[in-house]
């Protein structure tokens, strides 16, 4: 049967688990699909083809997949046409393959990051040959021109580099997204332009270190600021030990790039930083903040820490507690340290009882509370510039967007004066603060 119609009359779903790069492999991977003629769904029951891309960061992402794919047995049982696929950063790992070919017989396809675009020939043999496929061999060439069918049509994540070098003690990502590579400025621009002009607004340049591009971060945002048009650029995520002053200076001249910041910290304590191979001290981070925020007025940053990590002390949890006291994140991303298998860390002692990272942890989000609420105060009376995005999720008949800042803007839509203002610029005088976003409303009308 011709592949391109495999699909036709047939139904996927594609369920998502982890960071934005597995979201932006599912949009190829739906993008593969869409060309193979298949429709979309929803409703997982419904359903011909289930597809669980997955996360390998923490253990409770894995077992969260375990559980969706154990609960696919009924179905399956009940439609032996189903097609169950599991692929990503979970599969990825050896112990966790053969686990699921072991454990889970009615998974048809598993297939890992570095052959996604081997996706359409191994399921159409899955389809046509009934044989159950197992591919996570590595390749660690950067493959361009898959097929992307983005969720919107205003915004566009867009991957500027695969994979990461930096083996920090704790995570799984190297092992899972194999060695740093870059695509080149020539493929991005040319992928920006394209979307620029079919009206897209918002960029998220993505990688893990975004700092260590190849060719220039710096003079990538440049090149991408010269485009001609009305957009906005973000990117993620920025590594403390490679973001420079440049860099902020570049951002600091810009009109498109946002002013947001996520600069994951992870830990206060230079002891514990070291032993997680971060290659920076506290201080050394402190002052990228510090700079950042007097060239960039306004900017919001945001991190994320990890509690826990082997060995951790007393005194080097209450470093982090001081640490979120004095640097006054806009928010952060907490995670309770958990052990990947073939990781440093992982052969590391770990002496802390379960239940003391857990009140540490509590104790943490306490303090968080406190240093970060009120930080959208800076806010209240200025008029910020916001990308709508729809109605908010607050129930309230509010519009919902985010600023250059990145922060939700939640606003009362009226003066828009009844236009379609979903997917442009408008500008909002905000008038409150709250904990996760700021509230106001339209200032004269949709501004393009
Ligand atoms: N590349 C980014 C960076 O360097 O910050 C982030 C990648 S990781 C997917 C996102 C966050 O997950 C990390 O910043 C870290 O805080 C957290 N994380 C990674 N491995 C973890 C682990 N083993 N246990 C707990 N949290 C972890
Ligand atoms: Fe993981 Fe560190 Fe790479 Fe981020 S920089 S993906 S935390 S190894």
């Amino acid at each position: 049967m011709n592949k391109q119609l495999l699909g036709e009359s047939l139904h996927a779903y594609v369920r998502t688990f982890g960071c934005r790069a597995n979201y932006s492999d599912s949009e190829k991977i739906s993008g593969m699909l869409a060309e193979m003629g298949f429709g979309f769904t929803k409703n997982a029951d419904s359903a011909d083809v289930i597809i669980f891309n997955t996360c390998a960061v923490r253990e409770n992402a894995e077992s969260k997949v375990f559980g969706n794919i154990g609960s696919l047995v009924h179905q399956k049982r009940a439609n032996p046409d189903l097609i169950v696929v599991v692929c990503g950063c979970m599969v990825q790992q050896e112990h966790i393959m053969t686990k699921l070919h072991d454990t889970f017989r009615y998974v048809d396809l598993i297939f890992g990051t570095h052959v996604l675009h081997e996706f359409p020939e191994m399921l159409t043999k899955v389809i046509i040959e009934r044989k159950r496929i197992v591919n996570i061999s590595e390749n660690h060439k950067v493959i361009e021109d898959l097929p992307v069918r983005r969720e919107f049509a205003y915004k566009a994540d867009i991957p500027i580099m695969y994979g990461c070098d930096n083996y920090c003690s704790y995570c799984a990502v190297p092992y899972v997204r194999g060695r740093e590579r870059s695509r080149t400025p020539e493929v991005i621009l040319g992928e920006i332009r394209d979307l620029v002009s079919q009206g897209v607004k918002d960029f998220l340049l993505l990688g893990q270190n975004v700092n260590s591009f190849s060719y220039g971060f710096a003079e990538l945002l440049q090149s991408i600021e010269a485009i001609d048009g009305d957009f906005k650029i973000s990117y993620m995520t920025s590594h403390p030990k490679d973001l420079s002053k440049d860099l902020i200076d570049v951002i600091a001249q810009s009109e498109k790039i946002s002013h947001h910041l996520h600069l994951p910290i992870q830990s206060g304590s230079n002891r514990i930083l070291q032993l997680m191979n971060r290659g920076y001290t506290v201080e050394e981070y402190m002052s990228i903040l510090q700079y950042a925020r007097i060239k960039v007025p306004g900017i919001s940053i945001t991190t994320d820490i990890i509690v826990g990590f082997p060995g951790e002390t007393r005194e080097d949890f209450d470093a982090t507690l001081a640490l979120l006291k004095s640097a006054r994140f806009d928010s952060a991303y907490t995670f309770i340290y958990s052990k990947r298998e073939g990781t440093k860390a992982a052969e590391m002692e770990d002496p802390i009882p379960a239940a003391v990272k857990s009140e540490w942890f509590t104790e943490m989000l306490a303090v968080l509370d406190e240093s970060s609420g009120g930080a959208y105060e800076r806010f209240v009376g200025k008029t910020l510039r916001v990308l709508c995005e729809g109605e908010s999720r607050s129930g309230k008949r509010l519009y919902s967007g985010k600023s250059r800042e990145g922060v939700i803007v939640d606003f009362d839509p009226r003066a828009s004066s009844g236009e379609d203002i979903i997917g442009k610029f408008v500008n909002v005088k905000i008038e409150e603060a709250l904990k996760w976003a700021v509230l106001g409303s339209v200032q004269l009308t949709v501004d393009n």
